[in-house]
């Protein structure tokens, strides 16, 4: 990561205080990633101390290597991978962390590297034929952690991981049962979905994994509760996450397993979600549409194909005066697909050579990010304001200036 990309001739040297205004002031031709090691180092630190468990770090949410370095200093220590190119970039740039496999499906040679290679012990499975696969894979490894991964209700979360994966039905006891035959020590784990917008939606799961406890009979030693630990959005305003530890601890109080069991957690929207946001460059502006430089296959994903908004501001000084209205954007590429609905609430006189910057991208923004169309950009700079919202301060200063206007 560049502190400062002399490409775009930002020569500043970073300081305190260096903001989205002061890179908007460079009047950079491309997109620019602006990330906040603070931001994500705070989340961590919120997670190690008040989860009441083993928090895992899920590296598909952003696989940045830099991120993971803060995360590791913040104290992370086991990582959530779900393929090879995951299980090696993790070995890489933290040989020191233990990786756990929670794809429930995976390739047999993968399993093979990540275990004999990688010194990957802890596996989630979903079906009899994964077990086996899994048996095979490691020589019947006698030192496995295997977690059999339930399937919940996606019900109170605003993206679905409900459908694809997770055993359920008459498969979880003989499941369970045939697991704990191989396994050293037995996990249970689901994924409420991403964005769980309430607490309910572990205590439901909670009753799930409890039932299936009951009925398979089995001793559990680990108990994940999965991701989906919310991040704040426009329009997404979630409870405190505290109200969310105070769900799953209760839940996990009550289950009957032993009093050595552990709890634990893949956040990975929360971990990151505050770590970047991007300053883009309007190009043209027509009505209540803005061309911009990023977009739909950029860190735009989500507010392309979901609909979701972003917090936005206006890096214009002195701030302009006029008031605020609706708009949309349409992202660089040549196709109507790249068009984000918003609303984004900017001044009614925002205008072609404005820059903007998007808050909230560091989950599933970056990590999504293309080349398509020759347009994309890796130019990255290292911010030390605070991000546009924040799950984690009582009051980021710009809120008041720029977001709570929404
Ligand atoms: C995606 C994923 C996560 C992270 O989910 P968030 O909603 O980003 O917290 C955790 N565990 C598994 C198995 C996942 O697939």
């Amino acid at each position: 990561m560049h502190k400062h990309h002399s490409a775009l001739g930002l020569a500043t040297t970073l300081s305190t205080g260096i903001t989205g205004y002061e890179i908007a002031k460079q009047r950079p031709v491309q997109a620019v990633t602006l990330v906040r090691p603070h931001a994500a180092a705070r989340a961590a630190r919120f997670f190690t101390e008040k989860f009441p468990g083993r928090t895992m770090y899920a590296v598909k949410a952003n696989p940045s290597p830099d991120l993971l370095r803060v995360l590791w200093d913040a104290g992370v220590t086991h990582y959530d991978v779900a393929s090879i190119g995951e299980v090696r970039l993790l070995s890489r740039t933290l040989p020191g962390a233990t990786l756990c496999l929670m794809h429930p499906v995976k390739a047999e040679e993968v399993i093979r590297e990540a275990y004999h290679e990688h010194g990957v012990r802890v596996f989630s499975l979903d079906s009899l034929e994964e077990l086996d696969k899994i048996v095979r894979a490691t020589g019947g490894a006698e030192d496995l952690t295997l977690c059999v991964r339930l399937q919940v209700s996606s019900d109170y979360s605003k993206l679905s991981l409900g459908a694809k994966f997770g055993a359920s039905g008459a498969d979880v006891k003989p499941l369970l049962m045939a697991t704990r035959q191989v396994a050293d020590s037995l996990g249970v784990c689901f994924h409420v979905g991403s964005q769980a917008m309430t607490p309910d939606a572990y205590a439901f799961a909670m009753d799930r994994v409890r039932a299936a406890i009951v009925e398979a009979g089995v001793v559990v030693d680990v108990v994940d509760v999965g991701g989906g630990f919310p991040s704040h959005y426009p329009g997404m305003e979630p409870p405190a996450l505290e109200r969310y530890f105070d769900t799953i601890h209760r839940a996990f109080e009550n289950l009957p397993i032993s009093y050595s069991a552990e709890l634990w957690a893949e956040p990975g929207r929360a971990l990151c979600a505050e770590y970047s946001s991007v300053v883009v460059r309007v190009e043209k502006r027509r009505g209540n549409e803005l061309y911009i430089n990023d977009g739909a296959y950029g860190a735009l994903f989500d507010a392309a194909h979901l609909g979701w908004r972003f917090p936005v501001t206006l890096l214009r000084e002195p701030d302009s005066r006029a008031k605020e209205m609706a708009f949309s954007f349409y992202g660089p590429t040549c196709d109507d697909l790249d068009r984000m609905a918003g609303p984004f609430h900017l001044p009614a006189d925002v205008q072609a050579g404005d820059y903007l910057e998007i808050g909230m991208l560091g989950a599933y923004g970056s990590a999504m990010r293309t080349a398509f169309n020759g347009f994309g950009s890796d130019e990255t700079v290292v911010v030390e304001d605070e991000p546009m919202v924040s799950m984690y301060t009582e009051a980021a200063p710009r809120v008041a200036a720029n977001v709570v206007k929404l």
